[in-house]
């Protein structure tokens, strides 16, 4: 039996994943601040560490880990983001690779975004501090944002883009360790995130006004099954990559970039 470790089990795309990969007869272990095998808070050092022990306590090997927690735009500080959305990932996939060089054709799936592109936030000191593994600094230049709308949307792009890169900087190390590292970016997808990104004043319009070219948003479901494919052994030759799962709105904002 795979076992499968799962952050942000609780809901959405996280809690789909769980039911994914559950009725595949995994041993599923889930991770979250609520409702989950290990609770952890991952917006902390502290609660990192207590999710990749609970882990250690719960298997000698890993096959699969996938990262779904996240925080959106519109929670407040915004500063909790980098925490959450950059360092409650990388330092689990980091925390958990001995443990996956045990498993069975070992594979990690973090969740990233579509957006991660959007604000060219390349040069931005703020992810040179991700990318530097800097929280401090990386928290505190979010903090000192006046506006608040910019803060929170630096902070949420900024993470996912600082995520993308550091899988694929990983992607020599991981590979000759025979670890596959993989990312998703999905888009508009309908879970309690974005129910609340819709109810938020600041975030609802951007969110409306998207143009998604398949016509609809996404479903979890729909997430967990790409998931399950880059982890699947039809997936075997891909590694190092960022699968778009967006309803072609990454192509219809870049169609030349890919
Ligand atoms: P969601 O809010 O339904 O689920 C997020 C989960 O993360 C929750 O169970 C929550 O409890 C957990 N979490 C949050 N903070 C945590 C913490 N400090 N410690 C431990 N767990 C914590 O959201 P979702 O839509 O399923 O999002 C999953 C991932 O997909 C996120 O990384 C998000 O950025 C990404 N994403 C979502 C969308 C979308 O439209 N829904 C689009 C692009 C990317």
């Amino acid at each position: 039996m795979a076992t499968t470790v799962i952050t942000g089990s609780a809901s959405g795309i996280g809690a789909a994943t769980c039911a994914r990969f559950k009725k595949m007869g995994d041993n599923v272990i889930g991770i979250d601040i609520r409702d989950a095998e290990i609770i952890a808070d991952l917006a902390t050092p502290d609660g990192r560490e207590v999710a990749i022990e609970g882990v250690k306590q719960r298997c000698s090997a890993l096959d699969r880990l996938i990262t779904c927690a996240g925080l959106a735009p519109y929670i407040r500080p915004p500063a909790i983001i980098p925490s959450v959305n950059y360092f409650g990932a990388i330092d689990l996939i980091d925390g958990l690779f001995e443990l996956l060089k045990q498993g069975s054709k070992p594979s990690v799936v973090a969740v990233v975004s579509n957006s991660a592109q959007w604000l060219q936030a390349d040069e931005t000191s703020y992810v040179q501090a991700l990318l530097a593994h800097d929280e401090d600094e990386a928290v505190r230049l979010i903090a000192e944002y006046e506006d608040l709308f910019m803060a929170a949307s630096l902070a949420y792009v900024g993470s996912k883009l600082a995520l993308g890169k550091s899988l694929r900087r990983r992607a020599s190390l991981w590979g000759k360790a025979g670890i596959r590292l993989n990312g998703i970016a999905p888009g508009n997808t309908n879970t309690p995130m974005l129910q609340k990104t819709i109810e938020d004043p600041n975030t609802r319009d951007g969110v409306l006004s998207m143009e998604i070219p398949l016509g609809r948003v996404g479903e979890p479901d729909e997430m967990a099954e790409v998931i399950a494919f880059l982890c699947s052994p039809e997936a075997s030759y891909i590694h190092g990559s960022i699968v778009y799962a967006d309803g072609g709105i990454d192509a219809q904002t870049r169609p030349d970039s890919f």
